[in-house]
């Protein structure tokens, strides 16, 4: 089996990553890919603001039609930070198979502070794409040396939606549609998510 994990806050899920899992799946031939919503991510600096529960089945309803997507809680449950390595670690444990952690380009710039970057590009390969303002020659300039060999481009058309962008247009009341399918913006209005 071929997996690909996409970690992320998902604070709110949007297209953007509905088209890197896509883009994964086409390039490398995966049988699957896995949407896992981090618990806390010690590498962003604004903390999460939604609940887990909320991120989890907003996920769940972007990849509804998409039967080799899925979505797991195992860092929701495990709770504390959410270190990829570990993770992965994990999920080899229970489910051995060949692992790709997908990463929008943004994600390279500070590869160097992850846990163990050199234990987790050796238990499973790194799948980058491009991410404005970043191009694909940046990528490509971007990856460390040493990981070189360990890491994949995948071809993607690039993308502007970011979770940022949604949460800034909710709380101007501005529309979202095109950015996140109406299913997920349904579940935001009954749950009064984001002050709308
Ligand atoms: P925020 O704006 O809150 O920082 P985000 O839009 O970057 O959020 P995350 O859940 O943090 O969303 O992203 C999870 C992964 O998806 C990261 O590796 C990120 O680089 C990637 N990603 C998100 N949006 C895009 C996009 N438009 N193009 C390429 N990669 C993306």
């Amino acid at each position: 089996m071929r997996i690909g994990i996409l970690g992320g806050t998902f604070d709110p899920p949007h297209l953007g990553h509905l088209q890197l899992a896509d883009a994964a799946k086409s390039s490398l031939e995966l049988d699957e890919v896995l949407f896992l919503p981090a618990n806390r991510n010690p590498l962003k600096t604004r903390p999460i603001g939604t609940p887990g529960k909320h991120r989890l089945e907003m996920v769940r309803r972007l990849i509804a039609q998409e039967p080799s997507f899925a979505v797991s809680d195992m860092e929701l449950t495990r709770g504390g930070m959410s270190y990829t390595v570990d993770t992965i670690g994990e999920l080899l444990m229970v489910a051995p198979a060949e692992y790709w952690f997908i990463i929008g380009a943004d994600g390279l710039k500070n590869l160097h502070e992850w846990k163990s970057p050199q234990r987790l590009l050796r238990i499973s390969r790194l799948a980058v794409a491009v991410r404005p303002p970043m191009t694909d020659f940046d990528v490509a300039a971007r990856i460390p040396e040493e990981f070189r060999e360990r890491v994949d481009v995948i071809k993607m058309e690039p993308s502007n939606v970011s979770s940022t962008e949604i949460r800034e247009r909710l709380a101007r009341r501005q529309s979202v549609t095109g950015l996140v399918p109406e299913s997920v913006v349904a579940y935001i209005r009954e749950q009064k998510l984001y002050q709308i």
